[in-house]
């Protein structure tokens, strides 16, 4: 198995001088602001489920790299690495104690792209203004049926990424959908 990379972020320079920007760097993972297509927060990236808008980040022509606060707990990582992995984009996790703020992750490019919101909506408050049912929201990560699996993707197609068809297999050993609660 592949040794986790796991980046040091160095915002003081060798001689303790504070690097350009320190202040908007250590908010941002130690990258300018105007380099970032997306951001995630903390509890963002806590939550079971993708959010879609990472997906598209990272497919973006300008995205070059995904980098991840290392203060998260790795099971929560783990799936934006395999995204990125997935998309032949490069991730990065990086921890510094001088991290201040709320960033969990930040999708970015080699270049100034001066994106003027960088930031994502909460996943469930938009799906839900979206019509979905609340448990349904909740099931990221399962298997739901036909009608449920329907309902998301009206919603939005791209959180089809988040869940997987009942199969009827899945049906005969006793598995229901979790969305009629
Ligand atoms: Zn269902």
């Amino acid at each position: 198995m592949q040794k986790d990379k796991v980046e040091q972020a160095l915002l003081v320079g060798v001689h303790g001088a504070p690097e350009l920007k320190y202040d908007e760097k250590v908010q941002y993972l130690g990258e300018f602001r105007e380099r970032i297509l997306r951001k995630l927060t903390k509890n963002q990236v806590r939550e079971k489920a993708i959010y879609p808008e990472i997906l598209q980040a990272l497919k973006g022509k300008k995205a070059d790299k995904l980098i991840i606060n290392g203060s998260i707990d790795y099971r929560f990582i783990e799936k934006y690495k395999e995204l990125a992995t997935d998309l032949n984009k490069t991730s990065t996790v990086r921890s510094d104690p001088g991290f201040q703020g709320d960033t969990g992750l930040i999708v970015i490019s080699n270049e100034a792209v001066e994106v003027q919101d960088i930031t994502v909506e909460d996943r469930s408050s938009r799906l839900r203004r979206l019509g979905v049912p609340a448990d349904l929201i909740e099931t990221a990560g399962q298997k739901v049926c036909t009608e449920c699996l329907s309902k998301i993707a009206e919603a939005d197609k791209n959180e089809l990424i988040n869940y997987q068809q009942l199969t009827w297999i899945d049906r005969l050993a006793g598995d229901r959908c979790p969305g009629h609660k």
